[in-house]
Parts: C-alpha cells; structure tokens; sequence
C-alpha cells in the first residue's frame, strides 16, 4: 500500500467516520422525537375521542330519558329527534315488541354504551336504553335513543380529534362496512400496523404514519384506529444521505489533494534519491516551505551537493595523483638525475600533505644540512645561495636522531637559519648503511659496509612547512610522509650510489685526480665550449724527471707517496675551474679554460717551483726520506696549437718531450705549427693511457702519430655523458682555490 493511498484512507476514515455517526444520530433523533411527539397527538386524539363518544352517550341517555318521562312518548320521542338529541328513539315493551320507533331507525346491531368488551361485529348505532317503569316502579318495557355510526360519525370525531379515524369490527380487522377517514392506500397500511397493537402502544407504518387503538373502554364501546401523521420532514432522510454523499465526496477529494500535496515531495526525494544512487550527483528537489518535509528536502540538497564537492575533490585529488605518478614513472626512467628525483619528491609530499613549502636537505661533507631541492621558500635570510641548516637544531635535529618530527614554531624562538614558519614537520631520509650515524665528513663509505638490515645511516632531511588551512600536521601526514620518505630515500640512495660508482670509474685511486676517460670527456667539452665562445683554452702535460730513479732508489711505496703529493700540489696551484688528470704512470695533464699561452707558462712555472722547491718527505714519521724531484711541463693553446681536442694534447706532449729534450725541469710552448707529427699512441678504446716514454720507445720520431684518429673523442666513445664543471658527479676536491 503506497503512502499516498495510506495518507487518503487514513484521512477519509477520520473524516467520514464523525460524519457517518453524526447523520445516523441526526436521523435516529428525529424519528425518537417524531413518534415522541405522534405518541403525544395520538394520546390527545384519543382523549378527545373518549370525551366525544362519552358526550354522545350522554346525549343519548338524556334523550332516551326525556322520552321515557314524557306522556306521550311517540310526541317526545319526534321531538327528540328533531331537536337533534338522537338520531333515533324507539319504544318497547317489556317483550321486547316495538311499541314506538321513529323512523328511519339505523341499522343493527346497535352498540350500546355501557359495554366493554369488543363488539362481535361492526355496530350501525350507538345506543342508550333507558328503562320504563310505572309509578309503582315495575318495569313496563324501555325506551332507547341511538345515534348511527357511519362514515358521517366517523368523519365528525376525524374533524374533532384531528386524525384519522377508523372504526373496527368486532375482530378488529377491517370489513364491508367500515367506516374510515384514512386515505385509500393508507387504510391498508394502518390495518396492516394494527394487528398486533395492545392498549395505547403506538406503532409506524410503511407511509410513515403513527397508529394506536382506542377503545373500547368506560363510556366509549367502539373499537377505533387513530393515526396521525408523521412530522418529520418527509426529504429528511434524502437531505442527510445527500448530506453524507456530499461530505463523502469532499472528503475524497481533500484526502486525494492532501494525499498528493503530502507524497509528492517524498516521491521527489525517493527519485532524486534514485538518481544519486546511479551516481547522477547533480539531482536536487525543490524546497517548498519550511516544514519538516521542507527541511529534509533541503538537508538534501545539501547533502548531494557536498557529495558532489567531495567527488569533485577526489577526482581532482585522483587526477593529481595520475599526474604525479607519470612524472614520478619519467623521473624514476631517469634515476640518474639527482635533482629532477628530488625535486619530484619534494613535489608529490608537499602535494600530499597540502604544506605551503618544502625542502629536501642532504648532509654535506662538512656536516651541514643543504638544501639541494626547494619550493615555496624564500632567499634564504644569509644571502644567496643553497639554505644550510646545522645539525642539532629543529629540522636538524632529525637528521642526528633519525626520527621524524612534527610541530608548532613560534616565530620568537625559530632557531636561526632555519627557514621561518609556524608548523613544520620533517622525516628523515636514510638507507641502510654501516653504523647509523652522521659523519661529519660527508656520507660514510659503502665499500666494506655491513651486511643488509644494519642500522639506517640517515643522510638527509624532507621538511615541509605550514600546512595549507592554518592546521598543524598530524599523524597521519607522519605516518604518511615516513613511508614516503623511506621509498624516496632508497631512490636517491640508489642514485647517490650510481654517481659514486661513477666518480670512482672517472677518478684515479691513487691520487684522487680525473683519469684519463674523463679527461676525454672534458677535452671534448671544453674545447667545445672555448670554440663556441670564442675564447682560449690551455692544455699542460706534466712528466715528472727521472721517476724511475726514484722507484729504484726509494721503493714504489716512496714513489707512490711522491705521485699523491705531487697532485696534491698541483691541485693547490690551480683554479677551481681548472682540471687535473692523471693518464698513468708519473703522467699528468691540466686544463685550464679561458687561459692563453702566457698564462699557462706562468701556472706551468708556479708548478714547477712547487715540486722544484719543497722535496718530498717519504718513509715513516720518525725517519722521513725527503725526496727531490722535478717536473717538465708542456704548454698547448687551443685554438693555437690545434683546432681539436686531441691535437692540442698532442701539441702539449710535444711541447712536452721538448722540455724533456732540453735537459728537464723546465716548461716549453708549442710552436706554432699543428702537433699533427707528435701524436701519442694510444690504444683504441682503452681509458689507460701508455706511458710517455714507451710511446717513445715505440715512435721515437712522432710516437703513435696518426693512430689515434679525432673521431676516439668524438661524443658517445667517452666515458658516458658530458659533464659541465659545476654538474656530473665530481673526485673529492682536486683544487684549493688561489
Ligand atoms: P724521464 O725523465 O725521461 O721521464 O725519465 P723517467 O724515469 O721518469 O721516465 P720513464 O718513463 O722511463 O720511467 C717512468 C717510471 O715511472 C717507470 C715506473 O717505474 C714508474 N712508474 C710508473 N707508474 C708508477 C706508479 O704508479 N707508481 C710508482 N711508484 N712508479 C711508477
Ligand atoms: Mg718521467
Ligand atoms: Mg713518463
């Protein structure tokens, strides 16, 4: 059963129920009043009957005894009809033979009007029969006075009394000679009602009238029938149908009218219900007032569209996430660049935790916390340049400990050199290493590390700052951003490790200094770099004299101590933009960019005083061998002393056996013709390059010239990708500065 065809019954039960009851009291009043009120008028009809036929008897006996007193009864007895006092005398004798009688007499039987019991049939005359006695008093015969009863008598108490009047027979069922003043359809209906009346019981018949007997009784011997009418309206019972029928039909159409005003916003509600359930976000229901029904109506609509914002926000915070992923998938095809994976990592936190800024801090070789990924931040406060924070304070604090933190900075207390804010939260970056803890020295070593599931050596820092909203991080963004944290960690970690493995492939164990396949490389971009701008690039070949004499005469230990020595000197002779190789055995080179001729003989001459000027301490610290040696330096130009790169290295190792030729420790230029005729020879596709003095004793002339062709240092036959001097991955710092 739907709500609505619940809402009309319920309304038409509480409706037409009073209304139903009400018109059934209304017509049973009436009908009670109604015979109340006919009892009474039958009553009063009956009493005027019994005073009349009472009155009449009287008549009658005052008549008959007129006639009974008179001398001449034949005379008085004409008089007493004539005056109207009976309809009729007659005069007997004591046999009963008729002395006297006018004329016409009525019809028998006659009825007189001392009896009480019913008469056996239906009487013609009501009669009084007075006696006749003589003076002495016995009796001579009896006079009686009637008066007939016909329709005109009956009529006549009709008139008195106000109802109809029927005379009975003596079985008090109708018969030919009834008189009665009852219509002809009525008649029937009130002998009909009669039968079973007693006393002065009073009944209704089918034509709505009220009847009851009268009679017989003291002074009144007939059997009469009285009815009268009813009062009732007679379209009362029509009016009180119509009435309900009426009232049953308003009632329909209210209750289908409420009915539909009170289940059409729920069936609105259950089919925009239906539409959110199909995921139409978009439905709403109109709102019209303020009812309860109102009120749902509208905490719906709130409700859907707050659904809508939430779905709109999850497709969106979704398409972000898609978003990341791809750039998190391209930065993870390219794990070898270092900062683009920072930078994605600092991105995808700050976009899952909402922080205004972020960094990403990597502990540096001299234990201070660098910046090598930032976003939001400002220049920090120092200057320019990467934001350094030192170990131990806020955000530093987490790369000693190894655990996350989060909370509240008030502006007053924010420690100094960390960047300002008002909540921070900051997780560790770390990654399986020996020991656990930060070296001040820079990252610890993973040769000879401890074995998988040793203790987390944390080597950096991801801080976010001020949570967009004023809220302060929560757990949850903790929890979230340690897990996060940790994944990210093992990417750069992985990344620090290939560039490490990288700078090990490119530097010389011995000395620390670029090897050979790097300086390769850099020929190729330097020279590169010096055509393209049009400037001048030099190229120093450095051969340490008579090395093999001290080998023999120190050991190789002692010569390999000079070797690192040596490059520690020539590091602390050049500038930072400056290179240093070493290609093998007591062999070096060093590039200077942006540096002509002149300048390069004054470095070549400044390295010469400094291996010339202060012998080499070698052996142990308590007997120290102080050993001197000597260096010849070699000086090509680019583009001077020739257009590639390896024929200005050519033109160096030229220049080179020059200064060789002309007794050693000294430094030479080269001419100004190419060094095509003084190419070394270097074996194709091998990073170790021979030593000078077996390319001599090999082509003495112009040792390996021409074996070594240009195209060896073309791009892509080198060690890997091109570095600048400022990117790639770098030995530990060649040179001090100047
Ligand atoms: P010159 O003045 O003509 O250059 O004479 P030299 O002795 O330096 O030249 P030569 O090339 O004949 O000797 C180079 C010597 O360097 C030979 C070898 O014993 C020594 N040597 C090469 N590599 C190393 C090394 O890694 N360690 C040590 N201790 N000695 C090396
Ligand atoms: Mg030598
Ligand atoms: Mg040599």
């Amino acid at each position: 059963m739907t709500l609505r065809a619940r809402v009309t019954a319920a309304f038409l039960t509480v409706v037409l129920g009073p209304v139903l009851v009400g018109a059934y009291f209304v017509g049973s009043a009436v009908t009670t009043i109604d015979r109340s009120r006919s009892a009474d008028r039958l009553a009063v009809a009956a009493t005027a009957v019994q005073t009349a036929v009472d009155t009449l008897c009287q008549q009658l006996r005052a008549a008959a005894e007129v006639v009974a007193l008179a001398a001449d009864r034949a005379v008085a007895a004409g008089q007493v009809v004539d005056r109207g006092l009976a309809a009729a005398v007659r005069v007997t004798d004591v046999g009963g033979q008729v002395l006297h009688a006018t004329t016409p007499l009525p019809a028998a039987p006659w009825r007189d009007c001392a009896a009480r019991t019913p008469a056996p049939a239906s009487p013609g005359a009501l009669a009084v029969r007075v006696d006749l006695r003589d003076a002495t008093g016995v009796a001579r015969g009896a006079v009686t006075a009637a008066q007939p009863v016909d329709p005109a008598f009956v009529a006549r108490l009709a008139v008195l009394t106000g109802a109809a009047v029927t005379l009975l027979d003596g079985s008090g069922m109708g018969s030919p000679r009834q008189h009665t003043t009852e219509s002809a359809g009525g008649r029937e209906a009130v002998l009909g009602a009669v039968g079973g009346l007693d006393g002065e019981q009073v009944v209704g018949t089918a034509d709505g009238r009220y009847v009851r007997r009268v009679g017989p009784s003291a002074g009144q011997p007939l059997s009469l029938v009285l009815s009268v009418p009813s009062d009732r309206p007679p379209s009362l019972y029509a009016a009180l149908v119509a009435a309900v029928l009426l009232a049953v039909l308003l009632a329909v159409v209210v209750a289908g009218r409420l009915a539909r005003v009170t289940s059409r916003p729920l069936v609105e509600l259950a089919g925009a219900v239906d539409r959110v359930a199909r995921g139409d976000l978009t439905a709403r229901v109109p709102v019209r007032g303020r009812d309860e029904i109102g009120r749902l109506a509208g905490a719906f609509n709130r409700m859907a569209r707050e659904t809508g914002t939430y779905v709109a926000a999850l497709t969106s915070s979704r398409d972000q996430l898609r978003g990341h992923l791809e750039v998190l998938g391209d930065t993870l095809a390219s794990t070898h660049d270092l900062q683009r994976i920072l930078r994605v990592i600092l991105h995808s936190a700050i976009a899952a935790t909402g922080a205004r800024a972020g960094a990403v801090l990597i502990v540096d070789s001299a234990g201070l916390l660098v910046a090598q990924a930032t976003e939001g931040l400002e220049v920090p406060a120092g200057g320019p340049g990467p934001i350094q924070v030192p170990l131990g304070d806020l955000v530093g604090a987490v790369t000693v400990s190894g655990e996350a933190r989060r909370g509240r900075v008030e502006p007053s207390v924010a420690p100094p050199g960390e960047p300002p804010c008002r909540t921070y939260i900051a997780v560790p970056f770390a990654a399986p290493r020996d020991g656990g803890a930060v070296r001040a020295d820079g990252p610890s070593p993973r040769a000879g590390g401890p074995p998988d599931g040793a203790a987390p050596a944390t080597f950096g820092v991801l801080v976010l700052y001020d949570r967009l909203g004023g809220e302060e991080f929560d757990d949850d963004d903790l929890g979230t951003l340690r897990t996060f944290a940790g994944h990210a960690a093992v990417a750069v970690d992985n990344v620090r490790v290939h560039e490490e493995t990288q700078r090990l492939s490119l530097t010389d164990p011995l000395t620390g200094l670029w090897n050979y396949r790097y300086l390769r490389q850099s020929l190729r971009r330097e020279v590169e770099r010096a055509t393209r701008f049009g400037r001048m690039l030099s190229v120093l070949a450095l051969d340490l004299d008579r090395f093999k004499h001290v080998n023999d005469t120190h050991g190789h230990a002692a010569g390999d101590r000079v070797l690192i020595e040596f490059a520690r000197r020539i590091c602390g002779e050049i500038r930072e933009v400056d290179l240093a190789f070493r290609l093998g055995g007591e062999e070096f080179v060093v590039l200077l960019p942006e540096t002509d001729a002149v300048g390069a003989a004054i470095v070549a001459e400044r390295l010469g005083a400094a291996v010339r000027d202060t012998p080499v301490a070698v052996g142990g610290f308590a007997a120290p061998v102080l050993v001197s040696v000597t260096v010849s330096i070699g000086i090509a130009v680019h583009p001077d002393h020739g257009g590639t790169g390896q024929e200005v290295l050519n033109a160096a190792d030229e220049a080179l056996y020059a200064a060789k030729a002309s007794g050693r420790d000294t430094c030479r230029v080269a001419g100004a013709a190419k060094a095509a005729a003084s190419v070394l020879p270097v074996p194709a596709g091998s990073d170790e390059r021979p030593s000078r003095a077996d390319a001599r004793r090999e082509a003495p002339a112009h040792p390996g010239a021409g074996n070594r062709s240009e195209t060896e240092l073309a791009p892509g036959s080198g060690a890997g990708t091109p570095h600048g001097p400022t990117s790639g991955p770098h030995p530990p710092r060649q040179s001090r500065g100047r």
